[in-house]
């Protein structure tokens, strides 16, 4: 079976402005890198048009209803003190929910096993009503409750091994049993939360806290956590919130994982999801800001994902 790589030319527009660490080159760069190597088991899609009700699913309408009417005719404006937003900002935004549509649409069309989602911006400091942290829309819960609403399943997993904590992503899910979210990050660290102690209405949050410096041994050993809790929980479905900025060379933070490491645990989750759920994933890319260890690490986190389908 194949791996479906969902990107699209939109994200070019989404300007943040120079210096911005979430540049336009972090998904070139990634996509130069697939188009080089052009394996004929990577299946290339564009994302699906996103329509209101699906993001009102999961966003609050007077929250989606602001947004759209906050990209500027010119020049800047920002949506919080990270998160800036330019004429372009709007098809790129859009698109990159749409990516996790049409993602999750391929596998379940079985078009493809499994799929990467080449996107900007990110998702997972969105909540319902708020952008953060680069993020306007978040991508991965739109997915989650598509999963819900439209595909009918019931137990959906989102594992988040972005560096940072998916503050929006367990807000959207705090109270929500039939979503599992687990997140491995640097802790203390940008956004705060993310304690062992914030564990859902339904036992349905587990936060992996992890001090600054963590090495690669101590997150895979860490990492065998997840993977107990998605056994307890047997998921119908994973996604995989993909930030690639716990890479050691990565500007934004403090852990020390290796390009080799996002190939040993994409291979782990996609072992444990073979158990229960036939190997159903999607990864949608969250963080990652030094461009060679992005481009490398995502390329080793596809691989896996093309061997194990
Ligand atoms: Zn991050």
């Amino acid at each position: 079976m194949k791996t479906g790589l969902i990107t699209s030319d939109t994200y070019q527009n989404h300007d943040t402005g120079p210096g911005h660490p979430e540049q336009v080159a972090r998904v070139t760069v990634i996509n130069e890198n697939f188009k080089k190597i052009n394996n004929q088991n990577i299946i290339w899609k564009k994302p699906s048009l996103i329509t209101d009700d699906i993001i009102k699913d999961t966003h609050d309408a007077d929250y989606v209803d602001l947004v759209k009417k906050s990209f500027p005719s010119k020049g800047f404006s920002s949506l919080d003190g990270d998160t800036i937003i330019s004429p372009g900002s709007k098809e790129a935004t859009f698109d990159a929910a749409g990516s996790i549509i049409s993602a999750i649409d391929g596998v379940q069309n079985k078009e493809f096993k499994n799929a990467f989602c080449n996107i900007r911006p990110p998702g997972h400091h969105c909540n319902q009503n708020k952008a953060a942290g680069f993020c306007i829309l978040n991508n991965i819960a739109i997915g989650a409750k598509y999963l819900l609403n439209k595909h009918k399943y019931k137990k959906i997993a989102i594992v988040d091994f972005d560096v940072h904590h998916g503050n929006g992503t367990q807000d959207i899910f705090y109270e929500n049993k039939n979503i599992l979210f687990i997140s491995t990050h640097q802790y203390p660290y940008y956004p705060g939360t993310g304690s062992e102690q914030e564990k859902g209405k339904f036992n349905n949050i587990l936060n992996i806290p992890l001090p600054a410096g963590t090495s690669s041994e101590e997150y895979l050993n860490a990492f065998e956590h997840v993977l107990k809790k998605l056994k307890e929980f047997k998921p119908e479905f994973i996604l995989i919130s993909a930030g690639f900025d716990a890479h050691k060379n990565d500007p934004l933070a403090q852990f020390n994982l290796n390009t080799e490491d996002y190939y040993t645990i994409t291979l782990r989750l996609l072992k444990a999801s073979k158990k229960f759920c036939d190997g159903k994933v999607v990864s949608i890319l969250e963080g990652g800001y030094d461009l060679q260890a992005l481009r490398d690490s995502t390329k080793r986190h596809v691989d896996a994902l093309l061997e194990f389908n």
